[in-house]
């Protein structure tokens, strides 16, 4: 596994706004403090979001966008990019691929966090189709796609972007995670961050106890001491 030392780029790939807040944004935030660069690509806008009936459809896309922003900017994220795809048919198509390919061929980041193609049976909530889609077209962009000069010609040819090989993966909410980072000293900005996202945790009772009950579970599977909170993931070596 890399160093954080050794990183200098980070390409966060989610399928919704909010994903990367609940699965990963303690860590994230760990990451921007110690100089790290990071960027989302946000494959859906959450078009099918919200909670509150009376709130017209039409702006929905946009008033995700702009909540996924606010909340990137408390983990000092400022690269955000959305692929307008619709929210709940996503699926993992030669599209998908090539537009993840472009991104991390854009951004060139070190390491790629995004969502485990695995269903998750403990927790149905981290296993949307749109999550198991996304992730297994991230995974398919970082190898071969990106990697390989000849995988969506048109983007070497029409649009300058050299082939870019991704090192490490972060699996988020998988079956199978391997790798705790304790977030205790990033916990408030994790929270600040999900209260950005007002249309989807606006009605939550006790938001930041229910995230900390969550976070402490996770440390004692890592076996933290009492009070410590975690994020979890699988690392993959894609080097
Ligand atoms: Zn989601």
């Amino acid at each position: 596994m890399l160093d954080d030392s050794d990183i200098a780029r980070i390409l966060a790939i989610t399928a919704h706004p909010d994903d990367v807040d609940f699965g990963a944004a303690g860590t994230i935030a760990r990451w921007t403090e110690a100089g790290i660069e990071v960027t989302y690509c946000v494959v859906t806008d959450g078009d099918a979001g919200g909670f509150d009936e009376d709130f017209p459809r039409d702006e929905m896309p946009a008033l995700r966008r702009a909540e996924q922003i606010a909340a990137a900017k408390c983990v000092g994220v400022y690269d955000v990019r959305f692929l307008g795809y619709p929210d709940g048919r996503v699926e993992a198509t030669l599209d998908l691929r090539r537009d993840l390919a472009r991104v991390i061929r854009q951004v060139r980041p070190d390491r790629v966090v995004c969502p485990s193609p695995e269903r998750n049976y403990v927790r149905m909530g981290a296993s949307h189709p749109d999550h198991r889609a996304v992730g297994s077209a991230a995974l398919d962009a970082v190898y071969p796609d990106a990697r390989n000069p000849f995988a969506f010609p048109e983007l070497r040819d029409d649009e300058g972007l050299a082939a870019w090989t991704v090192s490490e993966i972060f699996v988020v909410a998988g079956p199978a995670s391997n790798h705790f980072v304790d977030i205790t000293a990033t916990f408030g900005r994790k929270i600040a961050a999900l209260r950005a996202h007002e249309s989807q945790t606006g009605h939550w009772d006790d938001l930041e106890g229910r995230i900390r009950a969550m976070l402490g579970r996770i440390a004692a599977q890592a076996d933290l001491p009492d009070g410590h909170l975690a994020e979890a993931f699988q690392v993959l070596d894609a080097s």
